[in-house]
């Protein structure tokens, strides 16, 4: 069956730099949810109007928005191997993709997670400001919240389910890469 893999963990825990790694290293193909509503937005599509104003606040788009975005990804998907990026980042999310990945006949693999204390993830948000909208020290924060109460959850269930591997992100790329390799082989 076809590997499907998540990534986990904090906004500027560098999931976005191992899911391309994935991709460019390794074959993956990558489904970056926060790339895509960037994308919508971008088009000016009805999902980028909607998508918009909970981002630039740094809370989480509706679940129901994100999972109808996620099934038309995976749909297009071809039998590759592929990553996830932001995405699961609650519990309805990972249920309904739990059903969707047994509906294309794809495995959930592992859930990595990317471990970076609160301290440094702040620390990189404010050197970071890539020109995104949500990138301020206030959005950055409350996206830091969300997280530890929206997402973190997951940890565990993920955990129950045998699927968690953890991977210290407090480390170069390079460092990060290699334990993301070990935990996937
Ligand atoms: P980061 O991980 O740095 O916070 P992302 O690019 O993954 O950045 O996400 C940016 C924003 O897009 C989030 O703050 C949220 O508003 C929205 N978003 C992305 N993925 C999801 C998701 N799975 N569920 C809900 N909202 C999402």
């Amino acid at each position: 069956m076809n590997a499907t893999v998540i990534l986990l963990g904090p906004p500027g825990s560098g999931k976005g730099t191992q899911a391309e790694r994935l991709r460019d290293g390794s074959g993956f193909a990558l489904v970056a949810t926060g790339d895509l509503l960037r994308e919508a937005r971008a088009a000016g599509s009805e999902l980028g109007h909607r998508a918009a104003e909970f981002m630039d606040r740094g809370v989480l788009v509706p679940d129901e928005l994100i999972i109808a975005m996620v099934a038309e990804a995976v749909a297009a998907l071809d039998s590759k191997p592929v990553v996830l990026d932001g995405v699961p980042r609650t519990v309805p999310q990972a249920v309904e993709l739990d059903a969707l990945v047994r509906a294309h006949a794809r495995e959930l693999t592992a859930a990595i997670l990317i471990d970076v204390p609160d301290d440094e993830v702040v620390r990189r948000i404010q050197g970071r400001r890539q020109g995104r909208t949500d990138d301020t020290p206030a959005t950055a924060r409350e996206r830091l919240r969300v997280y530890h109460r929206e997402t973190e959850p997951l940890v565990r269930h993920f955990q129950e389910r045998g699927l968690l591997r953890r991977v210290d992100g407090a480390q170069d790329p390079d460092s990060v890469e290699h334990e993301v390799r070990a935990a996937l082989a």
